[in-house]
């Protein structure tokens, strides 16, 4: 019962943003389920050693068992973990984005910021 595609979402723990993300996906990407890999204020803490690892782990499971195909990184407004301005999530995502795609998981990689609608933006 494996059937449907996949996608892979690499976000904040944030409840606020799981849903919107999840639908964001699921409409852009025809896909049918949203792997949820998440980490307080993620865009930040990615290129931590520790925490990439853990990513890294993680989101190899969702590629190879799931086969997504695509990652969704995030970032959000009035996050907790990472309490900095719009633009700084931003480059923040943009940096995350060149690091998640440096690991070579054979996804294709895109950077989304959540706004204070909570609406989903590519970056
Ligand atoms: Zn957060």
């Amino acid at each position: 019962m494996s059937e449907g595609k996949f996608a892979t979402s690499i976000s904040c723990i944030d409840g606020r943003i799981q849903l919107p993300l999840a639908k964001w996906i699921k409409e852009n990407y025809s896909v049918e389920y949203v792997d949820a890999i998440t980490e307080p204020g993620v865009d930040k803490n990615v290129t931590r050693d520790s925490i990439t690892t853990s990513l890294k782990a993680k989101a190899t499971i969702s590629i190879r068992v799931h086969k997504s195909e695509l990652i969704v990184f995030s970032g959000h407004y009035n996050c907790a973990a990472n309490p900095v301005s719009d633009k700084e999530h931003i480059e923040f995502i943009k940096k995350g984005v060149e690091e998640i795609s440096s690991w070579n998981l054979g996804a294709k990689v895109i950077g989304v910021y959540v706004d204070d609608s909570w609406n989903v933006n590519p970056v």
